[in-house]
Formats: structure tokens, C-alpha cells, sequence
């Protein structure tokens, strides 16, 4: 997909290998796993004793015995012996049980959720039949029918371990079904099986991959339980559960019996655990990037100094230079960049997509996700105070009451579980110490500045049932909602069509006239901020490049960037001509830039 980008300046992304080595417990438990799978898998090669060699004049000798390293059991036969080659059925059982549970779980989960209807509703209810059996409880039932034995206990594992799978991966294809990329394959021609393999399964392989990993320990486990029971190996043979059944009796009087392949247990599950949260951190970027680790309340911070403000603006960032972490990389995002804003006055931020107009807007009150985001340089002062080195809980009181935000896409930012009343006044009662009459009221009131009529039967809609624009009128009430001495609006149209957009900008126009409110907004369209724009800064890769009066910039753009910006925003009546224009300022700037 595009969203993976190559990092500017050649830089190589890190393999994944030397992703999963970073990653200090996943690589102990690769090196235990690789210890004793190379064990297990050369037991034949070592020179060990046989391991079902009975001797009764050697019965349960202590560890560290002459020719029994970890001793004898109560029948005398050499324990790791014993250990080693039990190592090697448990982790044959459990790798087994996993692969056999993967296939047929992802089988039965693919159809389903590929197939839908019936098929699916069928295919679901038996697995949950299999479900509704506590799990030790089903595998007991099936080895009492099929008999005692390894592969009957393997069968059973493997069995109850198929819902786990199935679940997953319907659920996944359900939504994968609906996806363009696969419609386009079946436009193109393909057939379903077609379609399922080339398209589908790919996408699921690895979620197919974590949940086989970090199921396997747990397979293990169970298996070993089932042979503690005496339902899985038989003797002579022995796995690491049937030894650990052995051990029992002598618990007391020679607790290595039991406690050497009980260890084995631990270290196995653990090891494998370890190396499958590794690999599920590996496989989801989200996760590698950090997003789920300790979210912070307010951008982390990494600034040496703290400029001073030079004038007596509402707003003044001062050298604001915001970078994001991807392992121990930074990369700069906003490169120093200072502008203010006069009270009452509307500044608009404009530069193409990827610039750093979000970044900047979220640092300026500490909202940036912080990991990957942090503010590395520079300082905010709204009103005189410095924002960035408030606590926490001041910068919390601030937002929304000093400042406030309107954002692009109000469907996503309004809860689509809560009427939009309750939002409006959850913002107000925030803030304010109202009770549930005032707040209701004020609500009312504010729906209707922002042009919802009939607020009344307004009030209790859900935003699913209002439209892109009534949607971002409610962004613009909660915005309103506590008196902000100023709001920052990024792209607050963007997302809107063009007529929308005309009467959106209309509407805060006249709020900044009644209220006097002080605007900061942001755009890529140049056309916008001419309607609403006092003054005007352009933003590139992270840099200010030019800035001034709005007439100004518009008439006489001195950065060739701003010049390309103001060409590309099409006039009625130009046609052609309007194509040919923008097309001719291309080798210009790239001639220029390279210099
Ligand atoms: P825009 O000007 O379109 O609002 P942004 O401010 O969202 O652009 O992004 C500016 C830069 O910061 C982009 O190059 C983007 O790749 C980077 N960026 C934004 N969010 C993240 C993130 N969570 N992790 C890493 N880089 C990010
Ligand atoms: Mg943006």
C-alpha cells in the first residue's frame, strides 16, 4: 500500500530480523526455543543413556549423580535422557496441534466469512458448540472416545484450539470481503478460490502467523496436561506431561522427578510467549511504532531552552520544532517555525498536504501523540503564559477553554454513540460549573449560531443522522462552547463540498464578527484564506517560507512555492489555460530548489 513510504535521505528501514533481535525478551526466548529445538532435534546424535533402560539398583539417585547428570527416576532410567527425548514429543505434539488447529480454523473461518449467509450462520453455530464445552473438558471427552494414546490426544488439542482460529479469521474476512481491492479482483475476472487465495489470505496471514505464535506455548501446555492425566503418551514413552505425572508420587522424596520436566514446561511456554509477542509487535506497524506504549496526557518535551516572546500577541509560537521517534531515529517534522496572532485576528496556515499543519496546530497545546511525537525546540505563549511548560493538569483546563479546535472530518471527531446534545453540553459542563438545565440551554442556544435550526429536535440526533456540514456546525459549537480567547480550525472545510464550504466559511466569518474571535486557519487552499485571512504564513516540509498580508501574498508571492500554490487555485472561464499555467511553474521551482 502507499502508506509505507521509504525514509527521505536513502535511509534504509531496519529487516525485520534486526527489528525482533531490538527486542530484548523476544530475542532471549528465540535463543531458548533455538537451544532446544537443536537439543531435541539431535537427541538421537548425543551420547545420551537409553532412556526407557530400566535399573532398579539406580532408583531416584539426586542430580549431579556419576553418569546421571539430573539423576534417576523410581525406575531407574536416566532423567535426561529422559527429559531430552520427552522435549521432543511435547514440542512435536504442540507444534503439530497448532498447525493441524491453524489450517482447519482458517479454513472453516475463510468460508465462513467469505461465504456469508447460511453457510456462515452454520459453520459459526457449530463452532460454537465446540466453544461452549470448557476446554479440558471436550479434549478429556474426545481422547475417552478415541482412546488414550499420542495422536488421539493431538487430535483432541487440535480440535478444541479450531474455534480460536475460526473466530478470528471470519471476523477479519467479513471485513475484507467488502474491501475495493477485492472487489476489483473479482471485477478482474478472478474466481473465488482466486480471490480467497490471491487477495484475501494474503491479508490475513499475519494475523494467521501471531496467533499461531502465541498459541503455541498455550498447545504445549495442554498437551502435557492431557499426559498428566495418563490420556496422551503411553508408557514406556514419555512426553514432559507423562513425566511430570510420574514425578508426583515422589513430590518429597526426590522432587527432581517432577520438578526437571516441570522447568522444561515453564521454560518452553515462556520462551515461546516471549518470541510471540515479539513477533505480533513486529507484524503491526501501529504497535512498532509505539502507539499503544504509555500514552502520554501531553506531548513529551526535549527542548533545551525556552525562547522568550518578543511582542504582546494572543498567541505567539516562537521556534517550534516538532520531530516524531521511530526506534532511536528522529525525524524532524516542523523545523522551527515561529508566527503570532493579534487578538480578534484570523492567521491562516497554508501549505500542501504533509507540510506539518496538523503537527503544528496539535503541539501548540501539547495534544501530539507522544511516543512517536515530541517537541524538541521552541516555545507557545497564549496570552503570555507558556503553554508547553504548564503540568498537565493546567494545560488540560486550558484546552478547549483557551483554546480550541475544529477539526477536518467531523464524523470522525464527533462520538457516533452519543446525541449530539449530550456532546455539546458534556464540552460545556467540562469547563463550566452549569447544571443540567443551564448547560442544556446554552447548548440550544449555541446550535442555533451556528445555524441548526430547529435545535430543539436537533438536540437529541446522533451525527450519523446529520450531514457533512450540520456535522461540522456541531465541531464548531463545541468549539465555541466555553468562549475560547481562540480556536484553530484545521481544514475545517476539506472535507466538505464546495457550497458547503462557501457557507461554512460564511458562518465563521459572521462569529468573528459578532464574537471577535481570534482564528488560526488551516488550509491547503489558497481560495480559502483569501475569503477569510488577515495575514497569511505558507508552510513547507516544516518551514515558514513566506509570510504576510493576506492582499500581499496574493499579489506579489515571492516564494516560488507560494507562486505555485496561488496558480493552482483554478479561476471561472480560464480552461486550458489554467492547466498550461500551473504546468509552467513546475521547472521553475524544481530549477531553483536545486540549487
Ligand atoms: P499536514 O500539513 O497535511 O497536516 P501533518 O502535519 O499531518 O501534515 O504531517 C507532517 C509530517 O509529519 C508528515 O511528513 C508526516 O509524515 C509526519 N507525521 C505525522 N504524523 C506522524 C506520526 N504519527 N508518525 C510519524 N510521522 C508523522
Ligand atoms: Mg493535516
Amino acid at each position: 500500500m502507499s502508506q509505507i513510504q521509504p525514509a527521505p535521505g536513502g535511509r534504509h528501514r531496519p529487516s525485520l530480523h534486526s527489528l525482533l533481535l531490538a527486542n530484548r525478551l523476544a530475542t532471549l526466548g528465540l535463543i531458548i526455543l533455538l537451544l532446544t529445538l537443536l537439543t531435541a532435534l539431535c537427541a538421537p546424535l548425543l551420547p545420551l543413556a537409553d532412556p526407557d533402560a530400566t535399573n532398579l539398583l539406580q532408583r531416584l539417585l539426586p542430580p549431579l549423580s556419576p553418569g546421571h547428570l539430573l539423576g534417576t527416576d523410581p525406575l531407574g532410567r536416566d532423567v535426561l535422557s529422559r527429559l531430552i527425548w520427552g522435549t521432543r514429543v511435547s514440542l512435536a505434539l504442540g507444534i503439530s496441534a497448532t498447525l493441524l488447529a491453524a489450517l482447519f480454523g482458517t479454513v472453516i473461518g475463510l468460508l465462513a466469512g467469505y461465504i456469508g449467509g447460511k453457510t456462515d450462520s452454520l459453520l459459526m453455530r457449530l463452532i460454537d458448540m465446540l466453544m461452549a464445552f470448557p476446554y479440558i473438558l471436550l479434549a478429556l471427552a474426545i481422547v475417552a472416545v478415541l482412546g488414550p494414546g499420542l495422536l488421539n490426544a493431538l487430535y483432541a488439542i487440535a480440535l478444541v484450539n479450531i474455534p480460536f482460529f475460526a473466530r478470528n479469521i471470519r471476523g477479519l474476512t467479513v471485513g475484507l470481503r467488502q474491501r475495493d481491492f477485492v472487489q476489483a479482483a473479482r471485477l478482474s475476472g478472478k474466481n473465488h478460490l482466486q480471490t480467497l487465495l490471491g487477495e484475501v489470505l494474503p491479508n490475513l496471514m499475519p494475523v494467521i502467523v501471531v496467533t499461531m505464535s502465541t498459541t503455541i506455548g498455550w498447545m504445549i501446555l495442554e498437551t502435557a496436561g492431557l499426559s498428566f492425566l495418563g490420556l496422551g503418551t503411553q508408557p514406556p514413552d514419555a512426553d514432559l506431561g507423562s513425566m511430570l505425572g510420574q514425578g508426583r508420587a515422589q513430590m518429597f522424596s526426590a522432587p527432581h522427578v517432577a520438578l526437571v520436566p516441570g522447568l522444561m514446561i515453564f521454560l518452553l511456554v515462556m520462551s515461546f510467549n516471549l518470541l510471540g509477542d515479539g513477533i505480533r509487535d513486529l507484524l503491526d506497524p501501529r504497535l512498532r511504532a509505539g502507539v499503544l506504549q504509555r500514552a502520554q496526557p501531553v506531548t513529551s518535551l526535549s527542548r533545551q531552552s525556552i525562547p522568550a516572546a518578543s511582542g504582546d500577541a494572543l498567541l505567539e509560537v516562537v521556534d517550534l520544532s516538532v520531530s516524531f521517534r521511530a526506534g532511536n531515529q528522529l525525524q524532524q517534522a516542523v523545523k522551527g517555525i515561529s508566527f503570532h496572532l493579534q487578538r480578534g485576528e484570523c492567521l491562516g496556515l497554508i501549505g500542501e498536504s504533509g507540510s506539518g499543519k496538523s503537527v503544528t496546530a496539535l503541539s501548540l497545546m501539547g495534544l501530539l501523540a507522544s511516543p512517536p511525537g515530541e517537541i524538541s525546540g521552541g516555545a507557545v505563549y497564549v496570552d503570555g503564559e507558556e503553554m508547553l511548560s504548564l503540568p498537565a493538569i493546567e494545560l488540560q483546563h486550558r484546552r478547549g477553554a483557551r483554546v480550541a479546535y475544529i477539526f477536518q472530518d467531523p464524523l470522525t471527531t464527533l462520538h457516533p454513540q452519543m446525541r449530539i446534545g449530550t456532546q455539546i453540553t458534556e464540552a460545556l459542563q467540562a469547563h463550566q460549573p452549569l447544571s443540567g438545565r443551564e448547560a442544556r440551554q446554552k447548548a440550544l442556544a449555541l446550535l442555533e449560531d451556528v445555524g441548526i435550526h430547529e435545535s430543539r429536535e436537533r438536540f437529541h440526533a446522533w451525527p450519523h443522522q446529520l450531514s457533512g456540514g450540520q456535522r461540522q456546525r456541531v465541531g464548531i459549537a463545541m468549539a465555541l462552547a466555553n468562549d475560547p480567547q481562540i480556536i484553530i480550525a484545521d481544514e475545517p472545510t476539506t472535507a466538505l463540498d464546495v457550497t458547503v464550504q462557501a457557507r461554512m466559511l460564511e458562518l465563521l466569518q459572521k462569529l468573528r464578527r459578532e464574537r471577535g474571535m481570534t482564528l488560526l486557519f488551516i488550509t491547503h487552499d489558497f481560495g480559502v484564506i483569501a475569503q477569510i485571512c488577515d495575514r497569511v504564513a505558507v508552510m513547507r516540509q516544516g518551514e515558514i517560507v513566506e509570510s504576510g498580508d493576506t492582499q500581499t501574498v496574493l499579489s506579489q508571492p515571492q516564494h516560488p512555492y507560494t507562486q505555485r500554490l496561488i496558480a493552482s487555485v483554478p479561476r471561472p472561464g480560464q480552461g486550458r489555460e489554467f492547466l498550461a499555467q500551473v504546468a509552467a511553474l513546475y521547472p521553475a521551482i524544481t530549477s531553483q530548489e536545486s540549487q
